[in-house]
């Protein structure tokens, strides 16, 4: 039997619209909409585009959008500068730095400098302790939009094999931590992993995130399985155009029970989990609880 297919899109245009509805009453309390402030440096182009539909989805859902472009040459101290004035700006709740930063620039330092009541990406070392230790905190958008797809596709995800490939602080770690805490039984796969087809075979949810196209073989997974695809890979069509493919093989959707699309599925999710971030910033930066407890 084809596998249901999780509709992301759908998805995260609900959830957007859910974080617009709660910002009047928040205005209404506060004086002021929630604001999110996006450092872009230099003129990556997958970047510009990023920026671009952030910006776009933060007016829609009727936030500030306060936008840092900065060229490429920016030196390490005049960004530190920008995300320490953006920490003591009271209109700005969430302050997003577009990764990645030009070659010169230590990244870690200066996700580091973000205050942490304003990571709505969730990757301070502070958040991602918070989420280690089990401490309400900021979640990285991507793995928090994947928990959110696959609790409303499974509901109580206690007890279920997981086995999520990729280690990144952005992705594969926050996720497995994610997992975790809902009590799944994790395993996090990577690079040097032996035998990633038996990992895969026992699990109930795989969670892809490599960044190579269709690596995950439909032969591996277990019947039935789960599988969310986080992978966004440009491949040339044989047209002379490319084309957005996942990490896991198409044929997988006759294996799986349910399965993300790429384009479609995760992808954006991203931004609507950083809207509900950054509303949820703004809620707890104000002393004012949010209406919608669920969100
Ligand atoms: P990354 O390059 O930081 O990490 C890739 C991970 O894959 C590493 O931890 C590595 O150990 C692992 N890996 C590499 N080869 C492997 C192999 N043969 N077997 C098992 N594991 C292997 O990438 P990332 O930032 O975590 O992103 C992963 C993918 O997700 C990319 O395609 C990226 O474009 C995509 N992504 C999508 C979104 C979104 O949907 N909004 C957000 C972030 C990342």
């Amino acid at each position: 039997m084809a596998a249901a297919i999780i509709d992301g899109k759908a998805f995260a245009a609900r959830l957007r619209a859910r974080v617009a509805a709660a910002v009047p009453a928040f205005a209404d309390a506060a004086g002021r909409v929630p604001g999110l402030a996006v450092v872009l440096v230099g003129d990556d182009p997958a970047s510009a585009v990023y920026v671009r539909a952030k910006a776009r989805m933060t007016a829609e859902a009727g936030m500030a959008g306060f936008e840092h472009r900065l060229p490429a040459a920016t030196d390490q101290a005049a960004l530190l500068d920008l995300v320490r004035r953006l920490n003591a700006d009271p209109a700005v709740d969430g302050i997003l730095v577009q990764l990645p930063l030009p070659g010169h620039v230590d990244e870690a330092a200066v996700i580091a400098a973000i205050d942490p009541a304003k990571d709505v990406d969730g990757f301070t070392p502070e958040n991602a302790g918070r989420l280690a230790t089990g401490l309400p905190g900021f979640v990285p958008c991507t793995p928090l939009g994947c928990l959110m797809l696959l609790k409303d596709r499974l509901g109580d995800l206690a007890g279920l094999d997981a086995v999520v490939i990729g280690r990144s602080n952005i992705v594969g770690k926050p996720m497995a931590r994610l997992l975790l805490a809902e009590s799944c039984t994790v395993t996090v796969a990577h690079s040097r992993t032996r035998d990633l087809p038996a990992a895969i075979g026992r699990a109930d949810i795989v969670v892809a995130a490599v960044g190579r196209p269709a690596m995950v073989q439909a032969a591996w997974l277990k019947p039935g399985a789960t599988v969310i695809d986080v992978g966004i890979n440009r491949i040339d069509a044989g047209d002379g155009r490319t084309m957005l493919v996942g990490d896991v093989d198409p044929a997988a959707a006759d294996v799986a029970g349910a399965i993300t699309p790429v384009p479609g599925g995760v992808g954006p999710m991203t931004i609507a989990v950083l809207l509900r971030n950054t509303l949820v910033a703004a809620h707890r930066r104000a002393g004012i609880p949010l209406a919608d407890a669920t969100l």
